[in-house]
């Protein structure tokens, strides 16, 4: 097969023609075929447009106002003779821009690793086995598997087709699914949304099942010649970044206006205006913060690394906040809850012989290689207990063949098929829900009755029970449901067990001390639902089970009402899930909703957190998701609900350490300015605000979480990132920073009688009280003496890191006369540390208040 095939007529080809064009057939490509196609065509990818470069993130960093002013105050020092300080100013503003560029790429890098760990999977038929491998592994001529909930892989030419249909709103805006047919003939001109016997790459399967060669991959899908003229798409940001750049702007405006203010006043006072555009400029440099929005976007985007690490994708960046602040957790029972790992347990039935037959026949679980079984573990629990039972043998399940069938769905539980017997007639089996089964099967009271109780003792085992029954009729049409599945035969029980995560015990435990409540939500018996939610000790509080029917019975009131006290659901069908979603956003919460299946996207895309399913979930149910679990576990959303907390913790820390510096610097150069002194240079702010605005700052940021986060309530999301409170303490802080350092030029330029002295003094005093006020914040409630230095060293080191680089500026004599200092004694640096160890002194009372008036 060669590239080169210019006529893509597939849809009006015959399948025969396929076949010979692809150089396939039914049993799929051998490995060596594989090989040699995967080096013509490539692998099956959408080329992405091109993430930023790091020359374009360099050159983003001299968007920044902040940058412009600087550069301008370094030409201005220039034209004026200072030479050193232009050159000073020139490197900060270089140096700012280097370490803005690697925080940026860094956080880029991990964005883009977490777009490849997302990367679909396909079930393809090579060599005659099914095997599940990467979509991007696909070549021209493999047979593709398709299921309700697939993403279409690649373009295929369909060769099987029941009940297939396929959204396709992706290349044809038609958002309504199309039903696939294999029979029509195409003119060679038929449109995209004609094309009955194709489906295309990037579409998806809402219903049914299906078999199609691909005949084109990768960039040569038809998606692929739309992704072409595709730009990259913005990276979205957080509400909190939002907030956060609001915050940076409103201060910077206000500052601007002050430092303007100030340089007019200044003048009329008769002051150099030299002199006077130093002092604004200084000011504008200690008041905007302007590291604070990328210190913000490397947490986040390195709390989403941890995330992963843990087992939880983040696909949209402001979930990572959102999950922080997660009241309610609507979790699935069967793979979430529980092991998903299901083992018949038990069989009730008078014909053994013939449902021995249904549990094989109606039933889409294959055997892959090695004779793994691969499909839905409720299937593959049946084939698994006939073939260790040797009521089936292997080569049997092989060659089964049907001859029509109505798929499963979790609206209908139950799934129907047919089997054309030598007579002509059409033997149909039908496995299901027992509630939705007995209706349709013809019955004795008596034997219903006894059969409703053999279920009721099954389910209260939590196992998980299916009803099988079969008919014979003369012909089968898959359109006419209600009469296919009609007058039916009862065959019997089947009852198996899928015992509960062990993780999922410990993992309700947290929920309940962390103030988050849990829901099941399943679409198994409520008998088995309430067994095992008893089992993982979620019925605390005298919780009740609901199901589906009774949901539906009870008015918008009724439920709005009984809501909280509603732990399962049980027997729902998909659009229920919304409805739960929608009630408890009524009430204000923030809720996280899991789901699998095609039918939950509604209600995931609803839930502020879409929890997507790594394993068994569905691509389209993925594509909804703001968080994909790559174990499936329940216990993942826990941590994840930690990380998040951590994450905004760390946040808020980090800017409120940033925001009481800077009001810091402001408050003593204002106050300083009034009074006539000369307390800082421009370049001693700079470097100030490199020395405590890189290392503690990221450290802050990437601080482990603190011993309680999941031992207090949920954040109220409607609390402001800062209350009117926090706001007082951050300046508060910030006052105390500027008594201490004005305190120390006073001292050295009055006691000391040295100017030169008095900034040297302050320009440590400054840096030091503002490092100890890191080390402060590193809790924003408990005493950092309570807080467990080994987990949490981090901060320590960069505390050391920073004083040592600030002490090497007044210890080292070239860089001492470059920054204009004078030398300290023994007698100064003692008055530094006083004046800077009373800072932590100061915010640790302050947290001691706070702990005691209890707020
Ligand atoms: P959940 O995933 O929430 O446990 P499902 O929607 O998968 O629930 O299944 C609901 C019910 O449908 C099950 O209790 C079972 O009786 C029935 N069922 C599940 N899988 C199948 C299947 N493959 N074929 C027929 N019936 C099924
Ligand atoms: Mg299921």
């Amino acid at each position: 097969m060669n590239n080169q095939i210019e006529n893509k007529d597939w849809h009006c080809k015959s399948i025969e023609e396929i076949w010979a064009d692809c150089e396939s057939n039914k049993d799929g490509l051998e490995q060596q075929q594989v090989e040699e196609r995967r080096i013509i065509f490539g692998e099956n990818k959408l080329l992405e447009a091109k993430s930023k470069t790091i020359l374009a993130i360099l050159l983003d960093q001299f968007k920044d106002f902040m940058i412009w002013v600087l550069i301008i105050a370094a030409l201005i020092s220039w034209w004026t003779g200072e030479h050193i300080d232009a050159a000073i100013i020139l490197f900060v503003v270089i140096l700012n821009g280097i370490l803005g560029t690697i925080q940026e790429a860094k956080a880029e890098s991990a964005l883009e690793a977490l777009k490849n760990m997302a990367a679909p999977f396909a079930r393809v038929i090579r060599a005659g086995t099914m095997q599940r491998i990467p979509a991007a592994e696909i070549v021209p001529g493999d047979i593709i598997a398709l299921e309700a909930g697939d993403s279409v892989p690649a373009d295929l030419r369909l060769i099987e087709c029941a009940s297939l249909k396929i959204e396709e709103s992706a290349l044809t805006g038609e958002s309504v699914p199309v039903e696939k047919n294999l029979a029509v003939k195409l003119e060679r001109s038929a449109v995209l949304g004609d094309r009955l016997n194709m489906a295309f790459t990037g579409s998806n399967v809402t219903y049914g099942r299906g078999m199609g060669i691909a005949v084109d991959t990768g960039m040569n899908t038809q998606m692929g010649k739309i992704a072409q003229q595709l730009t990259q798409t913005p990276q979205e940001t957080t509400p909190l970044q939002k907030k956060l750049n609001q915050i940076s702007n409103v201060l910077s405006v206000g500052v601007l206006i002050i430092a303007a203010l100030i340089f007019a006043v200044g003048i009329l006072g008769g002051r150099e205006a030299y002199d006077m555009f130093f002092i604004a400029v200084s000011l504008s440099v200690a008041a905007i913060p302007e590291g604070m929005v990328a210190v913000v976007t490397i947490v986040l985007a390195m709390g989403m690394s941890r995330m992963a690490d843990r087992g939880a994708i983040i696909r949209r960046l402001p979930a990572v906040e959102t999950l922080g602040s997660t009241q309610i957790i609507c979790s699935d029972k069967t793979g979430t809850l529980t092991q998903n790992k299901m083992t018949v347990t038990s069989i009730h039935s008078e014909n053994t012989e013939l449902l021995y037959q249904a549990m094989g026949f109606c039933n889409d679980a294959q055997l892959g290689a090695e004779s793994q079984l691969i499909g839905d573990p409720t299937e593959t629990a049946l084939i698994d207990y006939l073939l260790k039972e040797k009521l089936w043998d292997e080569g049997s399940i092989k060659s089964r063949q049907r001859d029509g069938e109505i798929p499963f769905d979790s609206e209908r539980k139950r799934s129907t098929v047919a089997i054309k017997q030598a007579d002509g007639m059409f033997r149909v089996f039908v496995k299901g829900a027992p509630d939705q089964m007995l209706s349709l099967c013809e019955l004795q009271d008596n034997a219903l009755t006894e059969i409703l109780q053999q279920n009721d003792k099954m389910t209260e085992q939590a196992l998980r029970v299916l009803a099988f029954a079969y008919k014979d009729s003369l012909d089968f049409n898959a359109a006419s449901v209600t009469e296919t599945e009609s007058g039916l035969n009862f065959l019997g029980l089947v009852g198996m067990i899928d015992p509960p995560r062990d993780e999922a015990k410990a993992a309700m435990e947290t929920c309940q001390i962390a103030g988050l409540t849990a829901i099941m939500i399943t679409g198994d018996h409520k008998g088995t639902a309430l067994a095992i939610a008893k089992d993982l000790g979620m019925l605390r509080d005298d919780r009740i089970a609901v199901s589906g029917a009774e949901l539906e019975e009870m008015k918008e009131e009724e439920f709005e009402q009984k809501l909280t006290q509603i732990g399962v659901y049980a027997r729902v069908a998909p659009e229920h899930k919304s409805r739960i979603v929608r009630a408890w956003q009524k009430r204000g919460k923030i809720v996280a909703m899991t789901g699998d299946g095609v039918n939950d996207a509604p209600a995931l895309k609803a839930a502020d957190i879409g929890v997507g399913m790594g394993i068994t979930g569905t691509d389209v149910s993925k594509g909804a998701s703001d968080m994909v679990l790559t174990d499936d576990n329940f216990a993942t959303i826990v941590a994840a609900v930690e990380e998040g907390r951590r994450i905004f913790d760390n946040i808020h820390k980090t800017v409120r350490f940033l925001l009481s510096s800077n009001a810091g610097e402001v408050i003593a150069i204002l106050v300083a300015t009034i009074a006539g002194w000369n307390l800082l240079a421009p370049i001693h702010i700079l470097w100030i605000n490199l020395v405590t605005d890189t290392f503690p700052a990221l450290a802050l940021g990437v601080e482990p979480a603190e011993a309680d986060v999941m031992r207090r309530p949920p954040r109220d999301s409607k609390i402001p990132f800062f209350t009117k409170k926090e706001w007082g303490r951050i300046l508060v802080v910030g006052l105390v920073e500027a008594i201490l350092t004005l305190a120390a030029f006073v001292i050295g330029n009055f006691y000391y009688e040295s100017a030169s002295l008095g900034t040297t003094m302050a320009f440590v005093t400054l840096a030091m009280t503002q490092l100890f006020a890191a080390i402060g914040f590193q809790s924003e409630r408990s005493s950092v003496f309570t807080i467990k230095f080994k987990e949490h060293n981090k901060l320590w080191l960069a505390f050391l890191l920073s004083t040592a680089l600030q002490l090497s500026v007044v210890l080292v004599p070239t860089l001492r006369d470059i920054f204009k200092l004078s030398p300290l004694n023994i007698a100064h640096f003692g008055i530094i540390a006083l004046l800077a160890v009373l800072m932590l002194i100061f915010i640790e009372t302050q947290k001691f208040v706070a702990r005691r008036t209890a707020d």
